[in-house]
């Protein structure tokens, strides 16, 4: 990978400290329950194959990479037994599947609040499994962000242990494609009394609320200077279309491309057109690289 094909003065993403994606989809598939896995699999039939296998080996995914130029990916990972067909397992996927090299793959768990007990202990165990951030997806789990102001005292619990433990929180906002989904719960405005009761826990909120509610997550986003945006999913090209304020939370906004979910074909071609964006050099070496350094400093593992 030569930075040759970028534009602007950004260094070549694949060494350190590169490039970030962090939102891509490596999990178990294999779980999938039928109907999902129809999804899933729409407009990916000739490629198939290689993205099963990719579920299975992580040199196979440090190539796709490598090729890229991205040096690090969060492996999206989230237990939803009912409706996906992920049980608790990811966990332990995630925690394998990064082994094979640490500095490069941030895996992503997660505790189900309407299926678990001892949350406290569930977290704990995350971290010492090597999970660096809980994802939460209200349509796949089937509850709003909020539910915590509503008597869902394992949500609340949850929160609380990350915020303690100091391990981000990815939450899921906007549709879903997938059958059984509750698009409902992807309203970003729920974020906002998660981040009003803990304040000190950092946010991550996947996708913006695309395609629906993109001022009401921007909102959020102004407002908590403990959320952060990650904007996976939203095509690239697009992206100022959807936040044309987006410099304004510069900052706190993190590269991602979804990938390889139902729309997003190629990591390589979506991080081009990000770099193609009008936005500065600086910004774009931000988004791409400097907040994820933060959010997940290299060294604490
Ligand atoms: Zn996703």
């Amino acid at each position: 990978m030569t930075s040759g094909n970028f534009p602007g003065d950004l260094p070549s993403g694949n060494s350190p400290p590169g490039i970030t994606d962090v939102h891509v989809h490596i999990q178990p598939w294999r779980q999938l329950k039928p109907r999902v896995m129809d999804v899933m699999r729409r407009g990916k039939e000739d490629h198939w194959a290689f993205l099963l296998a990719l579920m299975d080996d992580p040199r196979a995914l440090l190539e796709v990479m490598d090729q890229a130029g991205v040096w690090r990916v969060g492996l999206v990972n989230y237990p939803s037994p009912d409706l996906m067909g992920f049980t608790d397992e990811t966990n332990e996927f995630a925690a394998r599947y990064a082994q094979a090299a640490p500095e490069r793959l941030l895996p992503y768990g997660g505790v189900h609040p309407r299926f678990a007990g001892d949350i406290r202990g569930h977290v704990d165990a995350l971290i010492a499994l090597g999970i660096r951030c809980v994802k939460i997806h209200p349509p796949h789990q089937l509850f709003p962000a909020n539910a915590h102001t509503q008597g869902m005292q394992t949500l609340g619990a949850l929160y609380r242990r990350c915020e303690e433990r100091g391990l981000p929180v990815m939450i899921h906002t906007g549709t879903s494609v997938f059958p059984g989904a509750r698009c409902k719960y992807g309203h970003p405005m729920e974020l906002d009394d998660v981040a009003v009761d803990f304040p000190d826990l950092t946010i991550i909120m996947a996708h913006g609320g695309r395609p629906l509610w993109m001022d009401e997550a921007f909102f959020i986003l102004r407002r908590h200077p403990n959320v952060h945006l990650d904007v996976s999913g939203i095509p690239p090209l697009r992206l100022l279309e959807y936040f044309p304020r987006l410099a304004e939370i510069a900052d706190r906004v993190l590269w991602g491309t979804d990938w390889p979910s139902p729309g997003v074909h190629d990591l390589k071609r979506n991080l081009q057109q990000f770099l193609s964006l009008d936005l500065p050099g600086q910004t774009k070496d931000r988004i791409t690289r400097g907040n994820a350094l933060r959010v997940f400093p290299p060294a604490a593992r």
